[in-house]
């Protein structure tokens, strides 16, 4: 369980400042399946971002399985993040020199895990998202969903209790992008918590649970 109490950022960009999450609350359980829609520049990212552990607050608490996070050190968060949180992106975030295999392989070389069992865990990843037959292919080789698929894979590969997906969807045609959603799904009703941020309204509302996010405020819950 993530609990956000009271979090604030600001960004300072020379003189000026931008608050891009204003006095947020928000609790995502277990196994939860939540969209974050809401305008451009309304700080969608900037939360995700906290929640990855990507970003540190400005003030507020982080809570992570009831245990306050906020102090950790970076390296702390970094581990913390390591075996809890995987993260897609927009832009896939693929590395371009290696292949698909490669990619879903790099959190666990960082992990130290032993190449028979990276091997292993690669086949079963590429497998469960459909791509057992792209594994040689490097990321120019592959087609947008394929991108995806394979980022998704290389998210889950450490079995994260919690993905979350930044626009998953926004650089793919439609039929890619609803089958994005029905994996990013399959592994929500396999246990895994997922948060979505999304443009499309069509994605945002199959979420179970639906907040809407405005100049940096949680504005309405669904
Ligand atoms: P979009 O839908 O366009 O992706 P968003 O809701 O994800 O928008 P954020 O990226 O979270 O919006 O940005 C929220 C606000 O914070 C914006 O006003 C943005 O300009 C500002 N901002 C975000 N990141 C930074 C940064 N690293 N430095 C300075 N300002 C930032
Ligand atoms: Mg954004």
């Amino acid at each position: 369980m993530i609990r956000l109490e009271d979090i604030h950022r600001y960004f300072q960009v020379g003189e000026q400042s931008v608050h891009a999450l204003d006095d947020i609350d928000l609790t995502i359980a277990h196994g939860e399946y939540l969209s974050v829609m809401g305008p451009s520049g309304s700080g969608k990212s900037t939360l995700l971002n906290v929640i990855a552990l990507l970003d540190q607050p400005s003030s507020g608490h982080y809570f992570l399985n009831d245990r306050d996070i906020t102090q950790y050190s970076d390296d702390e968060l970094a581990k913390v993040r390591r075996e809890n949180i995987g993260f897609v992106f927009q832009f896939f975030h693929l590395i371009p020199r290696l292949t698909a295999a490669e990619n879903v392989e790099m959190p666990m070389m960082l992990a130290g895990i032993d190449r028979k069992e990276r091997q292993q865990r690669i086949e079963t990843a590429l497998k469960q998202v459909g791509l057992s037959d792209r594994a040689g292919h490097r990321p120019d080789q592959l087609s947008g969903g394929q991108l995806q698929r394979v980022a998704i894979a290389r998210a889950m590969i450490m079995n994260p209790g919690i993905l979350l997906a930044d626009e998953p969807t926004g650089n793919l045609d439609s039929k890619s992008g609803a089958e994005i959603i029905d994996l990013l799904e399959r592994l929500n009703e396999q246990g895994v918590t997922l948060v979505v941020i999304t443009h499309d309204p069509a994605i945002g509302e199959r979420a179970k649970r639906k907040i809407r996010i405005v100049d940096g405020k949680i504005e309405a819950e669904t």
